[in-house]
């Protein structure tokens, strides 16, 4: 007897990744849940996670920038 597993077979249930469906076979992924690497581009470009800035003033965040989750500026500005 063989026992190892077979490379080809095929799970009972066709997997399906979240923020993509199957239609008619071919795994689509729905855009709306998924960044393209352009605006992942753009988001590093910006945001103040990432640039330790806010966007709308240029004014610093706190040194512990990366760890917050709620942004807001005394300019106004926040994404939250
Ligand atoms: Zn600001």
């Amino acid at each position: 007897m063989d026992f190892r597993l077979d490379p080809s077979a095929e799970p009972a249930e066709l997997w399906e990744p979240q923020g993509a469906s199957y239609y008619n076979g071919e795994l689509i992924l729905q855009p709306q849940q998924r960044l393209t690497q352009q605006q992942k581009l753009e988001l590093l470009d910006w945001h103040p996670m990432f640039t330790g800035k806010c966007p709308q003033c240029g004014a610093s965040f706190d040194r512990d920038y990366t760890s917050r989750v709620h942004w807001d500026c005394k300019c106004g500005w926040m994404d939250d």
